[in-house]
């Protein structure tokens, strides 16, 4: 299989894919070719950009035609769109991130954009689970220093709960998830804990060019 979706995340005009280890860059691009895509060279910040790539670890875009990529091994795929299809966000959210605070920080952008967060939807993709995230003593400093729940096993971080937690408290409308660990599934995902250093799994975010 090369792509998962969840079906319940449908706003309109809206489309998904996470992808698996089966999915490659050359594929994506191919599939969108018509479309604008763009891409981050991701360095665990919280820093957005809006209608173009670069260095960063979110993609916001309001324009029809164009897709928004984001590459994960282990770390969890973000995306929000609003519920029309008037705006979408992709992030990429590892321990850092979620620590830092991109989830507020692409909510407070959209809502400087005119979007409230009960007229956004999330998704979040598979990523590295509970079961398998053992993380040292400077993931528990930074999420005190941030005054923020370590929610978690034991010195395990729960970076969906996390996630899903952020959204919640910020007032998003709906959220959906795809809870599969990406260390435990080896034939679906890359897991960087696992060994994969390099490799990447690409998902994407869209809208469509037409609605
Ligand atoms: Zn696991």
């Amino acid at each position: 299989m090369k792509i998962l979706k969840i079906s319940t995340f449908a706003p309109e005009g809206v489309f998904h894919g996470f992808g698996t280890r089966d999915f490659t860059l050359k594929e994506l691009e191919e599939e969108f070719r018509s479309y604008r895509i763009l891409q981050l060279k991701q360095v665990h910040s919280t820093k957005i950009l809006v209608e173009k790539g670069g260095e960063g670890d979110g993609l916001i875009s309001r324009k029809r035609g164009t897709v928004l990529v984001i590459k994960t091994a282990d770390c969890m795929p973000i995306f929000l769109a609003h519920r029309d299809g008037e705006v979408i966000a992709a992030l990429h959210g590892g321990w850092r991130g979620l620590c830092n605070g991109i989830i507020p920080a692409a909510v407070k952008m959209l809502q400087e954009m005119g979007f409230s967060p009960s007229e956004l939807e999330a998704a979040l993709g598979p990523s590295i689970g509970p079961c398998c995230y053992e993380v040292g003593e400077e993931v528990f400093e930074c999420f005190r220093r941030n005054n923020l729940l370590f929610l978690g096993r034991g010195k395990n971080l729960d970076l969906p709960s996390t996630a899903e937690l952020q959204l919640k408290e910020l007032g998003i409308g709906k959220i959906h998830s795809l809870p599969l660990c990406t260390r435990c599934h080896p034939w679906l995902f890359y897991s960087y804990r696992r060994g994969d250093r390099n490799a990447r799994m690409f998902s994407f975010l869209g809208l469509l060019e037409i609605k």
